[in-house]
């Protein structure tokens, strides 16, 4: 079982499964998107979080999902889920925030 690893908008539950094992953990290290303060906490199994090589391993997972929230910056990180292990980031739930302004002289009409 190669490792996985979750992204999850700060702010957001998680809209997919989360990746497998009993316990999970939120590493101390954020996605922080260039662009805007989007942040995203990472959630790994807890025991492969502790495994001897998780640095190494972990290092290119991190690496696509900070491409895949960067990527998401354009659609206004709708995306609030993302996961990999490693071949492709997949996406969950895109949670659409419909912000209107409602003025005074739209009332009127
Ligand atoms: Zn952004």
């Amino acid at each position: 079982m190669g490792l996985t690893i979750a992204a999850i908008r700060t702010g957001f539950d998680a809209v997919g499964t989360l990746p497998e094992g009993a316990f999970h953990t939120t590493l101390d290290e954020q996605l922080i998107c260039p662009k805007c303060d989007a942040s995203y906490n990472l959630i790994v199994d807890y025991q492969a979080s502790v495994g001897r090589h998780f640095g190494e391993e972990s290092r290119k997972l991190i690496m696509l999902l900070k491409k895949a929230i960067f990527m998401g910056h354009s659609d206004g990180h709708r995306v609030v889920h993302f996961e990999t292990s490693g071949v492709v980031v997949r996406s969950f739930g895109v949670e659409v925030e419909k912000k209107r302004i409602v003025k005074g002289s739209d009332l009127i009409q």
